[in-house]
């Protein structure tokens, strides 16, 4: 789904990808084939097996940049991602998309999180899933949550915050079967 955080995504480094296909054939794909988007690819649609992947990441010096600066900056995101999210519950990361707002010249993007906290709704529960209190668009599992826990809680989000706000959230969570 190309994964991102903090102004990168793994599709950019991505320069090949090989692939078992529905008809059995081993292929490898381009990169400029993978459909690479925020949190999408084209792997989520054709179900394919994906087997290997080749990255090419540039050389620290072309970037004006040592080894060391990017250890730096490595131990900043850690610091950075141990402050702001629920590490030491289970959760599945973002529950929500961050959305795009404002015109094609002037794009604004939404953190979910802000309207969740601004709708009162850190630390609210139900059964045993819980809207993170440290990250408002984590929902995790407090005490031994069920899937329908998870799926009725993105649902009252999703609700409180059209209400209170008018903007409708999509889930980046993908929930597999029916609860
Ligand atoms: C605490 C936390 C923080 C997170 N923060 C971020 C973040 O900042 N940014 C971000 O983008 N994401 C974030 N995530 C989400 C994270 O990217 C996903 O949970 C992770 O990428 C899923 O990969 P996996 O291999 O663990 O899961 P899996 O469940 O194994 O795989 C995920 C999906 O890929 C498919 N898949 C697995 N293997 C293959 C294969 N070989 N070929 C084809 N399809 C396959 C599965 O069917 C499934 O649909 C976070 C998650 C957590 C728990």
């Amino acid at each position: 789904m190309n994964a991102g955080a903090y102004g990168q995504e793994i599709g950019t480094c991505c320069t090949q990808v090989t692939i078992l296909d529905n008809d059995g054939n081993i292929r490898d794909i381009a990169t400029a084939d993978c459909g690479f988007g925020y949190r999408q690819s084209i792997f989520q649609k054709n179900k394919a097996t994906i087997l290997s992947a080749t990255f090419q990441l540039p050389a620290t010096s072309a970037q004006g940049k040592t080894a060391n600066d990017l250890e730096a900056e490595l131990a900043e995101c850690m610091a950075k991602r141990k402050a702001t999210q629920p590490l030491n519950m289970p959760n599945a990361g973002s529950t929500f998309k961050r959305l795009t707002a404002g015109s094609a010249d002037t794009p604004a993007q939404i953190a979910p999180g802000y309207y969740i906290e601004q709708a009162g709704l850190k630390g609210h529960r139900i059964g045993g899933a819980e809207v993170s209190t440290l990250h408002a668009n984590f929902i995790v599992n407090a005490s031994g949550a069920t899937a329908k826990d998870i799926k009725e809680l993105s649902e009252f989000v999703q609700a409180r915050v059209a209400e209170k706000f008018g903007i409708q959230l999509k889930r980046e969570i993908i929930l597999l079967g029916e609860f």
